[in-house]
């Protein structure tokens, strides 16, 4: 339903919670958040309120300087923390808005080497990405093959263990901006998540992806090739 991300030089989790606070609005059942933490991908969820969220990051604290969170409204699966997103599988969480229509038949050819943990349509993707990645792809290839093999709905935010500068995203079907920050980069399923980080944004066009770093972002096409989009600054601001 709601995503939030930051590719920071300073610690990211109070930040990516006060921007899940911000995509209240939009309603929810369920929320977390994942971390690298030097470079290691550490992750909480919550059934409920994000003051459930936060009352699991108290008992058990977690930062990085990279990160991606997510509020859920539930369309595959209960609204439980099991089917809570972030999604980890191997060295990949994800966040995602929307469907992905051809999740079973994606499980079904993963069925003999890959143990599911959910019921969600999501999960698939962290692992159609880890196993590329088993294979020797580089991050940005494993992404892009997985995208060719999506059909539905979708605004995912992915990191990815041992990879500890980097946000992917895409777009399709489900609205995605990037944020332009001071020596950090931003990622929000609309403005009002990244309200109080910065004004300026490049919302992503149809079937665009993109990887964002601190100090860097590149996107692409949905051929992969780079492009270049225009960068809209919000007034009024928050
Ligand atoms: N289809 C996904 C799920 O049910 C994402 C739902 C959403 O957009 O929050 O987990």
């Amino acid at each position: 339903c709601g995503i939030i991300g930051i590719a920071g030089r300073g610690a990211v989790t109070e930040r990516l919670v006060d921007g899940l606070k911000r995509l209240e609005y939009r309603g929810y059942d369920s929320s977390g958040i994942a971390v690298l933490t030097d470079g290691h991908l550490d992750r909480r969820r919550a059934e409920g309120k994000i003051v459930n969220l936060e009352a699991r990051i108290a008992d058990s604290p977690l930062d990085g300087q990279i990160g991606i969170a997510h509020t859920r409204w539930a369309t595959h699966g209960a609204p439980n923390e099991t089917n809570a997103h972030p999604h980890q599988a191997g060295r990949v969480a994800v966040v995602h808005n929307g469907i992905i229509e051809n999740y079973l038949e994606l499980r079904e050819s993963l069925a003999s080497s890959r143990t599911f943990k959910t019921e969600t349509d999501t999960e698939v993707v962290a692992h159609l990405v880890d196993v590329e990645l088993g294979k020797g792809l580089s991050p940005q290839d494993a992404f892009a093959v997985t995208l060719k093999k999506l059909k539905g709905a979708y605004a995912f935010g992915l990191i990815i263990d041992d990879n500890p500068d980097e946000i992917y995203c895409a777009r399709a079907g489900s609205p995605l901006a990037l944020g332009i920050g001071d020596g950090e980069h931003y990622l929000g399923s609309d403005a009002m998540a990244m309200a109080q980080l910065t004004d300026k944004l490049i919302y992503l066009e149809e079937g665009d992806w993109a990887i964002i770093r601190p100090t860097s972002f590149e996107i692409f096409d949905e051929a992969d090739k780079v492009v270049q989009r225009d960068v809209t600054v919000i007034t009024g601001g928050p």
